[in-house]
């Protein structure tokens, strides 16, 4: 079976959303999130690109104007009724802007990113016939490896994903002939009004992960596979949550209409730890 990290995570979230989007293949609504998160990734991508061979960031205006000019297409999909508030596209302008400044003034002029380290593709192959596909956002010279994250409040370091790290690292040794000297979660937090400010977040370093670590993982996503590949088979997809709670589920308005139909059934939760007993 070939897969990605984020696809066999979002069967663990809410396997009717996993239903959805991988074994229906409905296109989802784009979400004022998602846009906004993703234009942060294409600037930093195109000053990091430009910057391999210039040895230099391209100048905060300029990032700026990418920026704008990038979410704006992205919002311009996004269904009108979810541009409000701190969805609102004016407000997630000057949002974006705050990050790029603050990055490119604290961070950026010490990251040089490695030569093919920018938006790095990889295939990991795995036990059972299983494959692997993913991306990772930067490697700079001194072998860190980058992962820009947006989230809506700070990041706690304790409830890393290990799982997401071991991949990488093992991505980069099979890329680059490597592991990564660390691996750096760069967070770009926008605060959720309650938790306080938006801002970027200090660093947060993971050490890389031992040889022995990559193949206990290489193990766990290949069972993990297989039992996707069985729940797949038995049409097994139950609602993790009540969907009238989902707000910020894409496919809210067709799973609530669904469930409606289907007389309310009681959501059933499936987590990745059970699937490999
Ligand atoms: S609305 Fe809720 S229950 Fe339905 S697919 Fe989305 S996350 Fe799952």
């Amino acid at each position: 079976m070939k897969s990605s990290y984020s696809r066999i995570n979002s069967y663990g979230f809410c396997p009717k959303k996993y239903e959805y989007r991988y074994v229906l293949g409905i296109p989802a609504p784009v979400k004022p999130e998602l846009a906004f998160g993703v234009s942060i990734h294409e600037t930093l991508e195109h000053n990091f690109i430009q910057k391999i061979d210039s040895r230099k960031d391209l100048p905060v205006g300029d990032l700026a104007l990418f920026f704008r000019t990038t979410l704006d297409g992205r919002l311009s999909v996004v269904p009108e009724e979810y541009l409000r508030g701190p969805s609102d596209p004016h407000y997630l302008r000057a949002l974006g802007e705050h990050f790029l400044d603050r990055f490119m003034q604290d961070r950026a002029p010490s990251l040089q990113p490695a030569v093919r380290g920018v938006e790095c593709s990889f295939r990991l192959p795995l036990p059972n016939d299983h494959e692997l596909t993913g991306q990772f956002d930067l490697l700079d010279t001194e072998w860190v490896l980058h992962d820009f994250k947006t989230s809506n409040k700070p990041y706690d370091p304790k409830r890393a994903d290990r799982m997401q790290l071991v991949i990488y690292s093992w991505a980069c040794e099979r890329m680059f002939g490597r592991v990564p000297s660390a691996l750096c979660f760069d967070v770009f937090v926008k605060g959720d009004g309650a938790e306080g400010e938006a801002g970027l977040q200090a660093p947060i370093l993971f050490p890389a992960p031992t040889a022995a670590d990559m193949g206990t993982v290489a193990q766990r996503l290949a069972g993990l596979l297989d039992r996707l590949g069985e729940a797949e088979t038995r049409h097994d997809f139950p609602r993790s949550f009540d969907p009238p709670r989902c707000h910020w589920c894409e496919y809210q308005p067709r799973c609530q209409k669904e469930w409606e139909l289907e007389g309310q059934p009681r959501p059933r939760k499936i987590s990745l730890g059970s699937l490999q007993n």
